[in-house]
């Protein structure tokens, strides 16, 4: 399974990647999750990040797209993976392209996960992650347990939110016609309990939807 999850900020993507890999046995490879670990450590490609990331603003291309070149050469990506905000532009998608055509290998199929704008800064501003696991909550739709020691990314603030939104829709909304011409996009609604968009996302990526 080569599966590639897009959609808004905050419309789900993380918390479904998550339940996804656990059904197929495949890694999740979120860039986000990358960018942020590099930007923790402190590495150069981190403290260049950060200056993107901190505004709402797309990591240049060159920068993202090398990190995911290094990370699928792991021989956990060898039976498939499942990106989670990868690609996010045009240029990305078409560097992805060149790199499965290089291995042989082909997407299996891309799910956009929609959800309304006016829903989206209420989902990420009471976004909370588990600091130990890595699990993410929500204060309201998907509470976290008593004692959970929690924290709430840097870029998960109202100002910085709403580039994001900018961002998304001026640079990462043309791949829904990119892939959509290609047959190969499935639209998912991405409103609903967690467990309803899991159902209606597995269904849309199981082989007979096809
Ligand atoms: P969200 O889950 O809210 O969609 P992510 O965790 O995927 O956000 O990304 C957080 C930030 O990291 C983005 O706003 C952007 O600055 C950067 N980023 C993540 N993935 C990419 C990518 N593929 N290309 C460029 N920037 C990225
Ligand atoms: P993304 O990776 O696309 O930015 P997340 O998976 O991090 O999105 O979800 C954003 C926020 O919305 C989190 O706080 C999450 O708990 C919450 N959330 C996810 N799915 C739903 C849903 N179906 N209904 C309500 N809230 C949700």
């Amino acid at each position: 399974m080569r599966l590639i999850l897009i959609g808004p900020p905050g419309a789900g993507k993380g918390t479904q990647a998550k339940v996804v890999v656990e059904q197929f046995g495949i890694p999740q490879i979120s860039t986000g999750d990358m960018l942020r670990e590099h930007k923790a450590k402190g590495t150069a490609l981190g403290t260049k990040a950060a200056e993107y990331m901190n505004r709402g603003a797309l990591v240049p291309d060159e920068v993202v797209i090398g990190m995911v070149e290094e990370r699928l050469k792991l021989d956990d990506a060898r039976n498939g993976f499942l990106f989670d905000g990868f690609p996010r532009t045009v240029a990305q998608a078409e560097a992805l392209d060149a790199t499965l055509a290089r291995l042989g290998l082909e997407l299996d199929g891309v799910v956009l996960i929609e959800v309304a704008d006016e829903l989206l800064v209420e989902r990420i501003c009471g976004r909370r992650t588990d600091k130990a696991t890595g699990q993410i909550y929500h204060l309201k739709y998907n509470p976290p347990p008593p004692g959970a020691e929690l924290v709430q990314r840097a870029d998960d603030k109202e100002e910085v939110v709403k580039e994001r939104l900018v961002a998304y829709h001026a640079q990462t909304a043309p791949l829904v016609p990119y892939y959509e011409a290609r047959g190969i996009l499935r639209r998912v609604d991405g409103v609903g309990d967690l467990a309803q968009v899991t159902a209606r996302l597995v269904a849309a990526v199981s082989p007979k939807a096809k």
